[in-house]
């Protein structure tokens, strides 16, 4: 028989795993729609992305040096060439500060977008100035410009919207300097600005697909990362992930910083019976009901729910002490045991272990930890079920 209405109708059945938003791709902007996730995956690939980024200052700040040479080439040892050298080495120097600003920063993604942001309207800027005062290698500084795009577009990781911008603004300022120095034919002034909107169009487009595929690579990971910790019936972490050492990191957490730290193992009473009676479905769908309630009455992404064992799971509350735990536990039990409609009535039973605030003698393991609660649950399970028995664990107990 089918259960219905679940066992607390007002308590929202959270999805499988409610600490991820949306992950859905904003294609134009080539980045997640929803801020959390797009920030989430910035800090993810933020140091990847300075690694790159920093070999791309040094690269750009030692090429724009090195085209000093072409400045005299040009122009002869005259006060313009010299004065176009000072400005490439004012580029270099600029790139030299991005670079230290990340070193100084790596965590910081405002610093990343911003250093790439910043050298390359900074070296444009100054390849303008190059070119205003080379008219007459206005053609192979059109090139030099498409080359740049790639830079723009590929070489330095930088937020798609921003690439494009400094990509198309740039190309539009060096065309009006085109059409404004005047000494091209028309066909080779049209041959330029055609050269300058592929390059744009191919940059935006390969640009545009790298983003988006590292982000689908990201949503991916992030699923296949779902399926492998958490239980399929339920949306409860399952035992793998707890024994990735979730419960250790947060004894050693509680530990070190002396907050309390709770765990609570749950078990539904008389479940084979449930299953018996009403047949296995049913049976899983209490089993749902159960954990939409555990999932529901915690908070999201502090505490965690774990599917210990069939019909047994295991609350994780960091900062949560024994009367705290006992209240959680108490309304748990309450409102399972209380599903107003429910159509197969069941009850459950919680054995509490708190370290206390400050621990002089805290359990050694998580192991011990949850053999303390799990010491509870049988006080509770033989004081005649659907109750909530606790204790303070230390050392030795
Ligand atoms: P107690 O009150 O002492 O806990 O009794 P109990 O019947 O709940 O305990 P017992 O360990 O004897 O039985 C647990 C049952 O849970 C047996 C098993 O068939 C059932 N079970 C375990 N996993 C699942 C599941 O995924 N779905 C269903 N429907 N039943 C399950
Ligand atoms: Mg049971
Ligand atoms: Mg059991």
């Amino acid at each position: 028989m089918p259960r219905k209405p679940a066992h607390s109708p007002d308590v929202p059945v959270p999805s499988p795993d409610p600490s991820t938003p949306s992950l859905a791709i904003d294609r134009r902007r080539a980045e997640f729609a929803d801020r959390a996730s797009e920030a989430r995956f910035t800090r993810h690939f933020l140091p990847e992305r300075n690694r790159q980024l920093k070999a791309s200052l040094l690269f750009a700040a030692a090429f724009y040096v090195a085209f000093a040479a072409t400045d005299f080439a040009t122009l002869g040892d005259t006060a313009i060439a010299r004065m176009l050298a000072v400005l490439r080495g004012g580029v270099a120097l600029v790139g030299l500060g991005c670079f230290a600003a990340i070193v100084r920063r790596p965590a910081s993604v405002r610093v990343s977008i911003g250093a790439a942001c910043t050298l390359l309207v900074v070296a444009l800027a100054a390849f303008m100035v190059v070119c205003w005062f080379q008219p007459e290698v206005l053609a192979w500084n059109a090139m030099s410009q498409a080359l740049i795009l790639m830079a723009v577009y590929v070489n330095f990781p930088n937020r798609y919207i921003y690439a494009a911008a400094i990509g198309i603004g740039s190309s539009i300022v060096f065309a009006a300097m085109l059409a404004v120095q005047g000494n091209l034919r028309a066909d080779d002034l049209l041959t330029l600005v055609l050269l300058l909107v592929m390059g744009n169009a191919l940059g935006c487009i390969a640009a545009r697909r790298f983003q988006v595929a590292q982000r689908e690579q990201f949503r991916a990971s992030l699923l296949l990362q779902q399926l492998a910790d958490r239980d399929p019936l339920t949306g409860c972490y399952n035992r793998r992930f707890l024994q990735k050492g979730l419960l250790n990191a947060e004894l050693e957490r509680a530990r070190r910083y002396g907050t309390p730290l709770s765990v609570i193992l749950c078990d539904i009473d008389h479940f084979k019976r449930v299953n018996d009676t009403y047949g296995h479905a049913a049976g899983d769908q209490v089993l749902a009901d159960f954990a939409g309630l555990l999932l529901g009455l915690t908070r999201d992404t502090v505490d965690s729910a774990i599917r210990y064992g069939g019909e047994e799971f295991l609350l994780v509350l960091p900062q949560t002490d024994l009367a705290g735990a006992h209240a959680l536990a108490e309304r748990i039990r309450a409102a399972f045991a209380g599903a107003p409609g429910a159509s197969i009535a069941a009850t459950a039973s919680f054995g509490i272990a708190s370290v206390p605030a400050h621990a002089s003698t805290p359990p050694a393991s998580s192991e011990a930890l949850i053999d303390a609660a799990d010491a509870q649950l049988y006080e509770a399970k033989r004081g005649g079920r659907n109750m909530v028995c606790g204790t303070l664990a230390v050392a030795g107990r």
